[in-house]
C-alpha cells in the first residue's frame, strides 16, 4: 500500500495499492469503512442518478427535504420533450411524521402531484429515515397505482441497505417493473438496440445516436437519458443492449438477458480509441456487412478530423500528471487511455463503485508507481495527489473543492457538467478543457502569492 498512509484507519489499507510495490489484491465493491468520510454517494443518490433522466416521470422523494436537493438544475441531463423531471418533489418529513409514520403524507403527495401533472409514471424514492421508520412503500404505491390507474413504482433506496451500488440495483429493479410487458405474450423483436448507462449529459446520447444513425443502426431507447414512459416500455423488443456505464447498468442488462433474451456488450464512447472500438463492436455484434462498412467509414472520417486537433494539445500537455477519482470503473479505464492520447500519465486512480475485474484492467494499464484506491476519502486523495505531484484531478462535484484548495486543476466528469465528453466531439472537448485548466495562468499566480499547497509546477 500506500506505504505510510496516514493510517489511523487501518481497515483502509486493503483498499489501496501502489502498482509495482504491492502484490495484494485490491479490496473493492463492499461497504465503506466505519469512521471514514467516504467520497461515495448514498444508496438513494445511486438510484436517483439512474432514474432521474426519465423526462416525463414524477420523481417523488419520501424523506426529509434535504434529500430532494438533487434536481435537474445541478444535473446535466437534457430532454427533447417533457421537462417534468426537472422538479424534485419531496414529502418533507418532519419530527411528527418520524414518530407517527409518513404513509398518509406520502399518499396525499402522490394524489396531489398526479392530479396536477397528469403523469403516467411516478417513482417514489425511499431515503435513510424511511428505512428507519419502516413506511410500507410497496403498499402505499400499489394503492395509489390502483386509485389513479397509472404506474407508481417504489424505489427501495433507503440508506441502510448498502452503498451506492445498492442504489443502482434498486433503480434496476424499478426499471424492470416498468418495462415488464402487461401480458405474457411472445415479445416481437425488431432490429434495434437499447443504449444502457447514458444519461444524456449535455446531449451525449444524441451524439451517439447520430453515429448509430450513420451506421444504419436503429436506437430503440436509451436507459435513461432523454427517455420517457412509452419508449422505455418498448425496451424488451430490442435485439441487443449496449452498456456505457457498466457500474449502474450491468445488473439490469443481466436481468434483461435472462428475461427477454437480449444479449449485451460493454462499450465506451470516451476517447478516440474506445469510441472507434465501440462502434466496430456494435456493428460486429449486429453482424450486418453494411453496418461494418459504414462504421469503418465513420471512424476513418472522424479520426482524421479529430487527431490533428488532439495532436496540437498533446504537444502542450506532454509530461503532465493526472489523478482520477470517478464513479465507475469503466469510465476510469477509458480515462487512462484518453489521457494517453493527450500525452498525460495517470499517477493516481480510484472509483466509488469499481468492480474487481475493472480494477485488474486499470492495474494493467497504468505505470508502476501509480496509486490505485477504492472508495477513497478526502484525506487519502489529498495525500496521494501531493505525493505524486498531480497537476490535475478528474472527478465530480465532491472532488472539485478539494482540487481547488490544493491549487490543482480540475475537470468535472460527473452528471452535473454541461458540456459533452462522449464520442469524437467529446474527445476534442476533453483535450481542450484539460489544456485550458492545466495551463491556466492562475496556477502561476497562486504560486507567486504563495497560496498553493506545494504541488509542483503547473506551468
Ligand atoms: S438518503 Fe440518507 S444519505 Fe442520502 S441524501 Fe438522504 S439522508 Fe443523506
Amino acid at each position: 500500500m500506500a506505504e505510510d498512509l496516514a493510517g489511523s484507519i487501518t481497515e483502509r489499507d486493503e483498499f489501496i495499492v501502489t502498482k509495482g510495490k504491492n502484490k495484494k489484491q485490491l479490496k473493492c465493491d463492499t461497504d465503506s469503512s466505519a469512521g471514514c468520510v467516504s467520497q461515495r454517494a448514498c444508496v438513494y443518490c445511486g438510484a436517483r442518478v439512474v432514474l432521474n433522466p426519465i423526462t416525463d416521470a414524477i420523481h417523488l422523494v419520501h424523506g426529509p427535504i434535504g434529500c430532494a436537493t438533487y434536481t435537474w438544475d445541478i444535473r446535466g441531463s437534457l430532454s427533447s420533450g417533457a421537462e417534468l423531471y426537472r422538479n424534485s418533489f419531496s414529502t418533507d418529513l418532519k419530527e411528527q411524521d418520524i414518530i407517527f409514520g409518513g404513509a398518509k403524507k406520502l399518499a396525499a403527495a402522490i394524489d396531489g402531484l398526479v392530479n396536477k401533472y397528469q403523469a403516467k409514471l411516478v417513482f417514489v424514492y425511499s431515503t435513510c429515515i424511511v428505512g428507519v421508520i419502516g413506511d410500507d412503500l410497496e403498499a402505499i404505491c400499489s394503492a395509489a397505482s390502483r386509485r389513479h390507474n397509472i404506474e407508481v413504482i417504489p424505489v427501495e433506496s433507503s440508506g441502510f441497505i448498502g452503498n451506492k451500488s445498492a442504489g443502482y440495483r434498486a433503480a434496476g429493479d424499478a426499471l424492470l417493473r416498468l418495462i415488464k410487458p402487461s401480458a405474457p405474450a411472445v415479445i416481437e423483436k425488431n432490429n434495434s438496440i437499447n443504449y444502457l448507462g447514458d444519461f444524456n449529459l449535455a446531449g451525449e446520447a444524441w451524439i451517439i445516436q447520430n453515429y448509430l444513425r450513420q451506421m444504419g443502426v436503429e436506437l430503440n431507447v436509451t436507459f435513461t437519458g432523454d427517455s420517457h414512459y412509452t419508449a422505455l416500455k418498448s425496451a424488451p423488443k430490442a435485439k441487443l443492449n449496449i452498456i456505457q456505464c457498466a457500474g449502474s447498468m450491468i445488473y439490469l442488462a443481466g436481468k434483461m438477458e435472462e428475461l427477454y433474451q437480449i444479449p449485451y456488450i460493454q462499450i465506451s464512447f470516451l476517447g478516440i480509441e474506445d469510441t472507434a472500438t465501440s462502434l466496430r463492436n456494435i456493428a460486429a455484434a449486429l453482424g450486418e456487412e453494411s453496418m461494418i462498412v459504414k462504421a469503418e467509414e465513420l471512424i476513418a472520417k472522424e479520426t482524421a478530423r479529430v487527431e490533428d486537433i488532439i495532436k496540437g494539445y498533446r504537444t502542450k500537455l506532454e509530461g503532465k500528471k493526472a489523478a482520477i477519482f470517478v464513479g465507475g470503473g469503466f469510465k476510469a479505464i477509458s480515462l487512462i487511455k484518453q489521457f494517453r492520447e493527450i500525452g498525460i500519465d495517470v499517477v493516481m486512480i480510484g472509483t466509488q463503485t469499481g468492480r474487481k475485474e475493472e480494477y485488474e484492467i486499470m492495474n494493467e494499464l497504468v505505470d508502476d508507481g501509480t496509486v490505485i484506491l477504492d472508495d477513497a476519502n478526502p484525506a487519502e486523495l489529498e495525500k496521494f495527489m501531493m505525493e505524486k505531484g498531480a497537476n490535475l484531478l478528474v472527478g465530480g462535484v465532491k472532488e472539485r473543492p478539494l482540487a481547488y484548495k490544493l491549487g490543482i486543476a480540475f475537470i468535472d466528469h460527473n452528471h452535473d457538467r454541461k458540456h459533452p465528453l462522449s464520442g469524437f466531439e467529446g474527445a476534442i472537448n476533453f483535450a481542450e478543457e484539460v489544456y485550458s485548466t492545466v495551463c491556466s495562468p492562475v496556477w502561476k499566480s497562486l504560486n507567486a502569492l504563495g497560496m498553493k499547497s506545494g504541488v509542483a509546477n503547473h506551468g
